[in-house]
């Protein structure tokens, strides 16, 4: 009797995007040469100066065709965890799952980047099931800051794999739909091979807190407010939008979205019924301006300092509608996220200037977390009682720490492993190893073209050292330098040109032009390499500095 390969095929967990980093969610699991994605997410560049840009993960591996992908599940609707499926779907063809949340917004994400191929989206609801190839997945709901996120459990040939998505455990949700401990527990009695649990929160003791605590903090905020009341927070936030509008329409404000993105999760949040309020609640901008300021909520993007945002334009006064003024409050609805501190801080002085109440994190508790804090990942880990832990959604040190906490909950060495994008992990029936290493990383794209990395170093050097550019004029007919070299600084060292390192950074250019062999001519790469590099030497040994040098050759 043959036997059934199905069950001795190895199951492969490839981690594609998001052990490193948090953002850029991709993992693929395998099996005999079919495999299933779960999320594909994008990150965004940590440096301004880098442009419109995000990444998104390098799809080298799913687009080898070596395996074949049968499907893509999506946790929830965050843009670390859908925002790359455009770039995928050009390279592979699978039906994409989800609730119905997140296919709103990951539809929204495929409309904006012109991805004309129809998506076969197939919405799902929580304790459904499906099959594919030699997988069954099962969706799980799990309490997190968007509404309608799921779980995932795969029962493979080599055992019973869960994969938590973010979550945190809410005891009282803002939409009464509760994180489904009852099922974890069941495939926990049953026995789960590997748990993947997200590792965002580990650093903080205790629980998370529930979204519905906001409600009263809120409450007191809009009820003591005089002018406006404005909240700023991600726009996919549903549960702290709707929340903010229930306490409006007590106190008889209408809510006023701001922005594109803002306007947009409001439409979605009302299509899908998670903002289910009267006709008339939300209005439009120029609507609102024939009301009295304390008849008006806004709800603004931006809470981390994004420079286009509408809470930007409201701290520069450059909103074409409204004007911030005494009385007004602004609430900063979100955690400052590590990086965008410095630009979040010049925002809300700006905002205290215009003479509003501001409230943020640090000062009030206007925000609570959508990740699990350390008891609920414990507990996490003691309902599914995994026989093995690989933790996933975090920085290294977030991994780390997560493992650690594993291992108090009694996980054994062998059994905790601590991946990174492009690792591998190996599920057989009877445990788990390493695998080989699959190629990963993270591409930066702009529109839907990936950017030339030397444009990326361009932008760097520029924001780092400033630029130089050299100005020279050669004489067509004899190829002598006649004109120049003129330097030009942007960002490198101050003033007109006329000091003292510009003076000798340009008497040593000459030196050296005039001392090159052959004739001078515009188009010369290596006059031009000359340049750049003479340039670079001076700036690089006496200041430090690398800046982007710019040649001009000029033939006359
Ligand atoms: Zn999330
Ligand atoms: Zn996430």
């Amino acid at each position: 009797m043959a036997a059934d390969t199905s069950t001795t095929n190895p199951v492969r967990i490839i981690p594609l995007g998001g052990l490193g980093e948090i953002g850029l969610n991709l993992m693929a699991v395998e099996c005999g040469g079919r495999a299933v994605i779960i999320d594909c997410g994008v990150m965004f560049p940590e440096e301004p100066l880098l442009g419109a840009g995000l990444y998104v993960p390098d799809f080298e591996w799913l687009a080898s065709g070596r395996t074949a992908i049968d499907a893509i599940f999506l946790t929830h609707a965050h843009e670390d965890h859908i925002g790359a499926l455009p770039h995928l779907l050009r390279h592979i063809n699978a039906p994409v799952y989800g609730t119905e949340v997140t296919l709103a917004y990951a539809s929204r994400r495929l409309k904006e980047r012109g991805y004309d191929g129809a998506a076969d989206l197939r919405r799902v609801r929580p304790r459904e099931r499906v099959e594919h190839g030699p997988f069954g997945i099962e969706f799980i709901r799990v309490t997190h800051s968007t509404p309608d996120s799921l779980a995932l459990a795969l029962s493979t040939p080599a055992g019973t794999i869960v994969h938590t998505g973010d979550f945190k455990i809410d005891e009282a949700p803002v939409d009464g739909e509760h994180f489904d401990r009852q099922r974890f527990a069941e495939l926990g009695a049953q026995g789960v091979a590997l748990l993947l649990s997200d590792s965002t929160n580990v650093e903080r003791e205790g629980r998370s807190g529930s979204e519905s605590s906001m409600r009263p903090v809120l409450r007191d905020l809009v009820s003591r407010t005089r002018g406006r009341f404005i909240l700023s927070a991600f726009s996919s936030h549903l549960h702290r939008i709707r929340q903010v509008v229930e306490v409006s329409r007590e106190f008889g404000r209408r809510v006023v979205p701001l922005g594109r993105r803002m306007g947009e999760s409001v439409r979605l949040g009302i299509e899908t019924g998670q903002l289910a309020f009267a006709a008339g609640t939300f209005i439009d901008p120029s609507e609102a301006e024939f009301l009295e300021a304390r008849r008006l909520t806004y709800l603004a993007g931006g809470s981390q300092g994004e420079p286009l945002s509408a809470l930007a334009k409201l701290g520069s006064d450059t909103h074409p509608r409204v004007h911030i003024e005494q009385n007004d409050t602004i609430v900063l609805s979100s955690r400052f996220i590590p990086g965008n501190e410095r630009t979040i801080n010049t925002l809300v002085n700006r905002l205290f200037k215009r003479g509003a109440a501001v409230y943020y994190d640090a000062i009030a508790p206007v925000h609570v977390s959508g990740h699990a804090a350390r008891d609920e990942l414990a507990e996490m880990i003691r309902l599914v009682k995994p026989d093995n832990f690989v933790p996933i959604h975090g920085e290294y040190r977030h991994l780390v720490r997560h493992a650690s906490l594993a291992a108090e909950m009694g996980i054994a060495e062998r059994n905790r492993f601590l991946l990174e994008d492009g690792d591998t992990l190996v599920l057989t029936g009877a445990g788990a190893k390493r695998g080989r290493e699959v190629p990963a990383g993270r591409v930066l794209v702009e529109g839907d073209v990936a950017s030339d990395p030397a444009l990326v170093g361009e932008r760097r050097a520029l924001a780092r050292d400033g630029t130089i550019t050299a100005v020279v004029v050669v004489s067509a007919a004899t190829g002598a330098l006649i004109g120049g070299p003129e330097l030009v600084s942007r960002g490198v060292v101050g003033g007109d040109g006329t000091s003292a390192h510009m003076l000798l950074a340009r008497a040593e250019l000459e030196q050296r032009l005039r001392t090159m062999r052959g004739r001078l001519r515009a188009g010369d790469p290596v006059l031009h390499d000359e340049i750049v590099r003479t340039v670079k030497r001076y700036f690089g040994e006496t200041l430090g500095k690398r800046p982007l040098v710019v040649p001009h050759v000029m033939e006359v």
